[in-house]
């Protein structure tokens, strides 16, 4: 068991982990002593109160954010052929939920300051057969394309937004899933800020994705569970997944909701503690999150001779990481490889720095001092 005990090293020595607030257990043995594990009243809950946090009419529950965003680009009508732009600064799952649906990436150039697509970097990338647009919300800071909207709804673009980083983030005085204008996807892995264990969840734009979505992410039957325990037969409509989220991982996601305030504060707290050590290190750029409007996910900054830095600061027990690296450079995906010089150039200097709730603000102060001596 002491492997697995995260006491047994400090707190930094992790890039990310959750954190339990309490009544994360008794939950779970209340559903495995219920003997409902699959799609129920449980996730249903949780999906209600997604909603109501969030101000939206609906919310749908997923098994993970890969599964969210699948699904999303799937019942927004991208398919085989299509074009999705999608920063190359992201994690392989963004891209991999756009092959999944048998598009292709087309990879785009991100803010060196925010590691966030701008409007001018869709506009560069976009070709006639871009069906859709894929902000990856880096660190939880919103991505605000409203300046080329029209261009985009000329054109029958639609914007599905990678949000696994920016639950409970604001973009201007609404949150990132209620602004109403992109289908957005969140994720509750296990290192994610708010978390099921497992899971993910969509917001839907209208009634009509709703019920595509919630049919594709239980193997495509038109009942519901409920339905199904009182009916004879039920009837395949289309195709589905095996994508729902047991109830087993929403009780979590449940239990951790209601500390959000908590959360929220601390982790903005942690982040402003790294910018305020961080202040004019030499030779250590932050990426800006936008910490007033959002809850920060990551710590990320950019370095030179990062992967000096990298090791140096490994071997003092410090859980560095590099996330990520560029999506256009991996072998999987080199038919869709084109220069993004910007991002390259961020692959090679991205360290992410511990960020967790287990953390304090003295091993904030900790870290940024290891981070300063290295890069003297
Ligand atoms: C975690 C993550 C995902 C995928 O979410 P999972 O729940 O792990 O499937 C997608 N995009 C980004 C940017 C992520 O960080």
């Amino acid at each position: 068991m002491s492997e697995l005990n995260p006491m047994a090293t400090a707190p930094y020595a992790q890039n990310a982990r959750p954190f339990l607030y309490g009544g994360e257990l008794e939950g779970i043995a209340e559903v495995l002593a219920s003997g409902q594990y699959g799609h129920g009243d449980v996730t249903e809950q949780f999906e209600r109160a997604l909603a109501d946090f969030l101000g939206v009419d609906d919310v749908m529950a997923v098994a993970s954010g890969t599964a969210a965003l699948h699904i999303a680009l799937t019942v927004a009508g991208i398919g085989p052929g299509d074009e999705v732009i999608v920063p190359s600064m992201t994690f392989c799952a963004t891209v991999q939920a756009i092959l999944a649906c048998g598009a292709h990436p087309r990879f785009a150039e991100v803010d060196p300051a925010t590691l966030c697509l701008r409007p001018r970097d869709v506009m560069d990338a976009l070709t006639p057969r871009t069906r859709a647009v894929l902000p990856v919300l880096y660190g939880g800071r919103a991505v605000d394309l409203s300046d080329i909207r029209e261009a985009l709804d000329e054109r029958e673009i639609v914007v599905v937004e990678d949000a696994a980083h920016a639950f409970g983030s604001y973009r201007g005085t609404a949150r990132v899933g209620s602004t109403g204008d992109a289908l957005t996807c969140f994720s509750f892995g296990p290192i994610k800020t708010l978390t099921c264990g497992q899971g993910g969840a969509l917001v839907p734009r209208n009634p009509g994705q709703a019920t595509r979505a919630r049919r594709m992410r239980l193997l495509g039957m038109a009942e519901s569970p409920a339905e199904r325990a009182r009916h004879i037969t039920y009837h395949v409509e289309g195709f589905g997944l095996r994508a729902h989220l047991s109830q087993i991982n929403a009780v979590i996601g449940l239990a951790q909701l209601k500390h959000f305030p908590a959360l929220e504060a601390q982790r903005k707290e942690l982040w402003r503690a790294y910018a305020e050590a961080l202040d004019d290190a030499t030779g250590v750029h932050l990426v800006d999150v936008d910490v007033e409007r959002s809850v920060p996910t990551l710590c990320a900054v950019r370095v030179p001779e990062r992967d000096q830095v990298f090791t140096a600061l490994r071997d003092q027990g410090i859980g560095v990481g590099t996330h990520y690296p560029p999506n256009h450079l991996q072998d999987a995906f080199r038919r869709w490889r084109r220069p993004l010089l910007i991002t390259e150039q961020i692959g090679n200097e991205i360290l992410t720095l511990p960020f967790h709730q287990m953390m304090t603000t003295d091993d904030v102060r900790f870290v940024a001092k290891a981070v300063r001596e290295v890069l003297r």
